[in-house]
């Protein structure tokens, strides 16, 4: 079987075209003086599509199958016994959404698989000459001021041995590729089969805990990390506007998740010390300080407006279902 198949199901991505105009590009921030905020945001995701997978590449199988129930299955991330999702996976998905929003370059793609970026947008060389995503994230040789710890789940988990089609990749090109927000084809068959492979997932409703890490932002860049967090300021209120994709298995529509801001610990300088110190702050007065920090993000104009809708119009949930096999 090939991936054109002339019955090809409607494919389950969009590519969000890059601007003409290319990325503001100016000094980066440093690390060395104490400025803007710093400190952490303590955060939960939650499972919104029919399944979340995270995987290492490592997996277990089943000697005993006999061709009636999964033979290989890839494992979802452990450590002691606990699944996990890495902080740097969370980090990548959300820097390609900061990326896509903000006009920022292309830092991840493949010529060798015939992806192409034009000139304006190939990811910055110069380290004084940054786009805001590179600012935000780093680039080699200059560490990021963005962090997410590794994520936990909340409570008990019920892990899932799921039957998906094997992964095509799109054989062109154009802009950047977010997967759309289907519904997961359920397949009731559980035998092995060719074209198709198992995967341990968790599902919709399961709740993990981060922590976002912030050295030295600006209010605009807080701001950027939460419209990309999938955040939205309506009437004065943060509300969600899209849900960002994480992990693997995305061409099947899973790893839609919601991010929920809990609380957040500021270091803030103190009269008469040099030292700064903590100062803990609650959800209500956390969602304010977002919802100040996205308009100044829009005000700035750090966010990309065309591209921020065409995204969020782009990601909005469907209910149409997700291929099953080839497209
Ligand atoms: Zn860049």
């Amino acid at each position: 079987m090939s991936p054109r198949n002339p019955n090809a199901e409607p494919k389950p991505f969009v590519w969000i075209p890059l601007p003409k105009d290319p990325p503001q590009r100016s000094q980066p921030t440093t690390h060395e003086r104490f400025s803007g905020l710093t400190g952490k945001l303590e955060l939960t995701f939650t499972v919104v599509s029919e399944y979340l997978f995270v995987g290492s590449g490592a997996y277990e199988f089943d000697p005993n199958h006999n061709n009636q129930r999964p033979d290989v299955w890839y494992t979802f991330y452990r450590r002691n016994g606990q699944i996990w999702v890495p902080g740097t996976s969370i980090k990548g998905a959300i820097r390609a959404i900061v990326e896509a929003i903000s006009n920022s370059c292309v830092s991840q793609f493949r010529p060798n698989k015939g992806e192409r970026v034009p000139p304006s947008h190939q990811p910055c060389r110069r380290s004084n000459e940054l786009c805001p995503a590179c600012r935000l994230f780093g680039m080699t040789g200059l560490r990021g001021r963005v962090h997410f710890s590794d994520a936990f789940p909340e409570g008990q988990v019920r892990l899932q041995i799921v039957k998906i089609g094997e992964l095509w990749e799109p054989s062109s090109y154009s802009g950047r590729k977010f997967y759309e927000v289907k519904r997961a084809p359920q397949i009731a068959d559980r035998r092995p089969q060719r074209n198709f492979r198992f995967v341990e997932a968790v599902p919709k409703g399961t709740r993990f805990r981060a922590t976002l890490h912030l050295e030295n932002l600006s209010e605009a860049e807080v701001g950027l990390i939460a419209y990309a967090l999938g955040w939205d300021v309506e009437r004065e209120g943060a509300v969600l506007a899209f849900s960002p994709k994480l992990g693997g298995a995305k061409p099947r529509c899973f790893g839609a998740v919601e991010f929920e801001p809990v609380c957040a610990v500021w270091w803030r300088p103190r009269e008469g010390s040099k030292l700064p110190v903590p100062m803990r702050q609650d959800q209500r007065p956390l969602l304010s300080l977002l919802c100040r920090c996205m308009e100044a993000a829009r005000a700035q104009r750090l966010l990309h407006e065309s591209s921020w809708k065409s995204l969020v119009k782009n990601m909005r949930p469907q209910e149409t279902s997700c291929p099953r096999e080839v497209y």
